[in-house]
Formats: structure tokens, sequence, C-alpha cells
């Protein structure tokens, strides 16, 4: 059994090294309403950088504690079961699947999955069939204000990321007529335009993003889809139209600054969004659980039917997930970062 601990939080960037690996024993029985699990897959979020500080700046996140076994989004499979709906060899997923290779939990806390839903791809529980899709999907519904023949242009930043690559697909199934990402690396890019149809994409790190924005949106903005915030942001807030929308999903480059969520706009950003009445309304995915389910089932059918395009990023083994994390808030994933624990 590994588990991982924490040995450093607070402001600054993550390293792999704010994780520790180590061997330990869990109990030999288990008790009744518990099972006992093997992990396969686990999850690493951005939100997760938030846990790393004391106070996480939301109700909803509790902090790491430090020399604690971490915990976050996993998949894995029963070994053993002392609870009256789950038997051996059943699939379970939940938001506090602690990090390790074998685990005791909560029978109640676990929520039994249907392979067959995604071809047997567990892994898509913790992306495009999971939180990450409905991030995707109740964004896009909840705060896009997006509709069928309104001639939208939707722009997405962090397009390539695990959102932002189905927001911008899920954008376009929606009514979109437009849609623009914004993503790091020439790859992300072309893959973004190549694979999962997106009409055009901005390396924001190469050129003039304003610039290439004003090229490729010759209408303007309607809706945004924004999963970064900061310089990015900006400059795509200064070219949304009057009466345009802002999903406001993430803000993944103010993470390893100390400043509160949703991070205020610079004045004269402010000063354009609401002179042009933009919408910019706080979203969270875990606000709308009662529509999780219908929405599970309508990605499912989208991935299903290769409506949805689905990008994962593997690293293999517990002792990577540390390096894993740090990858994934630095740009080195496309589509979901997974860590694979076992098979
Ligand atoms: P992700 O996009 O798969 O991974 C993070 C990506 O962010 C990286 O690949 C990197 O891509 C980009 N990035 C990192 N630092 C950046 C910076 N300073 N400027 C611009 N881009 C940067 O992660 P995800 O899980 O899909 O999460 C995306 C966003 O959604 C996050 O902000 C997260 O907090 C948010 N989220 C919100 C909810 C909700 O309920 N509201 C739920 C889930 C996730 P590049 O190569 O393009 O830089």
């Amino acid at each position: 059994l590994f588990d991982f601990k924490i040995i450093l939080g607070k402001n600054g960037v993550p390293v792999a090294e704010n994780f520790r690996l180590e061997q330990s024993t869990i109990a030999d029985t288990i008790q009744a309403g518990q099972v006992r699990v093997k992990t396969l897959y686990l999850s690493v979020d951005p939100y997760m950088r938030c846990r790393m500080n004391e106070d996480t700046g939301s109700d909803y996140l509790q902090p790491w504690q430090l020399s604690e076994v971490a915990d976050g989004g996993g998949v894995g499979v029963v070994e053993e079961s002392k609870h009256d709906n789950l038997a051996k060899g059943d699939f379970v997923t939940s938001f506090t699947w602690p990090w390790q290779t074998v685990a005791i939990l909560d029978g109640n806390l676990l929520q039994k999955l249907v392979p067959q839903l995604v071809n047997g791809r567990l892994s898509y529980f913790l992306g495009a069939a999971g939180i990450t899709g409905l991030t995707a999907l109740l964004g896009v519904r909840e705060k896009g204000h997006v509709a069928v023949g309104a001639n939208q242009t939707m722009v997405v930043s962090g397009a390539a990321g695990a959102c932002g690559s189905l927001a911008g697909q899920i954008g376009r199934l929606e009514g979109c007529s437009r849609v623009v990402g914004i993503a790091g690396t020439d790859e992300k890019c072309s893959i973004l335009v190549q694979e999962m149809g997106f009409d055009a994409a901005i390396n924001y790190k190469k050129g003039n993003v304003a610039e290439q924005l004003r090229e490729l949106c010759p209408g303007g903005v309607d809706v945004y889809f924004d999963n970064v915030g900061g310089d990015i942001s900006d400059t795509v807030i200064s070219q949304m139209n009057q009466n345009s929308h802002i999903i406001l999903c993430g803000q993944i480059s103010q993470y390893n600054k100390d400043v509160p969520y949703p991070p205020p706009l610079p004045p004269d950003i402010e000063k354009i969004q609401k002179e042009r009445n933009i919408t910019r309304e706080r979203f969270l995915v875990l606000n709308y659980m009662e529509k999780h389910e219908a929405s599970v089932l309508q990605l499912c059918q989208w991935i299903q039917e290769g409506k949805l395009k689905v990008r994962e990023t593997m690293i293999e083994g517990l002792a990577n997930i540390g390096a894993a994390f740090q990858s994934m808030m630095s740009g080195g994933n496309i589509g979901k970062q997974i860590v694979s624990v076992s098979k």
C-alpha cells in the first residue's frame, strides 16, 4: 500500500516534491458497510492547488493536511464487499478517493459505474464522462446563453485542457457558429483545429493574442469560456460584444497567487464589462448535482456517436502522481491528465 503525504503548501508553484510516497498497511478485515477497493485511475485537477493552502478560499474544499493521505477523484474496482449494494468486481468512483493503491472505504460514499457507457474506458469517468465533462456541458448550458441559429462566436481559454477541449466542442454542438481556442503550444492548437473541430486556435505564448483574436473573431466574441483568467482573459473581454457572456469556469493563471476567487478584473476591463453588460457569474459544477445524471448520459451518448472527441494524457504509477499534478498545472497535458495506478 502506498500513500501520498503532502510536505508543502501555501503560495508558489507546486512541485512533485510537495508529495511524499510512503508504504503502510491497511486492516486485514473490513467492517459492515465497507468495501476494499483496488485503485485503477486517479485524477489530478487544478482545484487541488487550492487544497494545498491552509485556507482553500472555498467552503466546499477542505485543505489537504500535512502528512495526511491526499485524495481526489478516483476510479477503482471492488475486491471485497460488506456493503449490500456493492459486489466484488464492481467498478466504483468517488470525489474523495484516497491516493492509495488499495483502500478500505465506506460503500455509501461510492457511486457504481456502468463501463458500457464509455465503451470500457473507465478513466473517462474522471474526465469527459465525469466532473470535467459536466463542467463543460453545464457551464455552457447554465451560463453561456448559447442558442441555435444565433450566429454566436465562442472563445475558449485553456482550450486544449480537459474542460476546455470539451467546452469548445459542446459550444459547437449547442449552436455556436464559430469556436476559437487559446492554448499554450502549436501542437495543442493544431489538435484543436484538426481533431476537435475548432475553427481556429491561438498559441498565447507566441505573437500578439489581441491581434490574432481580432482577425479570427471579426464579429467580436459572444461567449467566452474562461478557464484561465489574467492577461488572456483581459484581452478576450476587451473584444466581447454588448450583452455577451463569460462562463467563469476557472482562473488557473491565478491559482499560485494569494488572491481571492474569483479574482477581480483590472479597473479598465471591469469598466468594459459593465458598460457592455457582459455577464460574469461564478459557476460551480457542484451546484447542479440534480442535473449530473442526465448530463453524464448526454456526454456518453456524444462520445459513443463520435461527436465529442476525447483526449487523455496518462501517467503510469502512483509514485508519479505529484509529477503528474505539476505537469498538468504547467501545461504538460493535452485533454484530461490521468494517473493510471494499476491494471
Ligand atoms: P486542464 O485545462 O486540463 O489543465 C490545466 C491547463 O491550464 C494546462 O494544461 C495549461 O495549458 C493551462 N494553464 C496553466 N497555467 C496557465 C496560465 N498561467 N495561463 C494560461 N493557461 C494556463 O485542467 P481542467 O481540469 O480542465 O481545469 C480547467 C479549468 O477549469 C481550471 O481553471 C479549473 O479550476 C476549472 N474547473 C472549474 C470547475 C467548476 O465547477 N467551475 C470544475 C472543474 C474545473 P496551456 O498549455 O494552454 O497553458
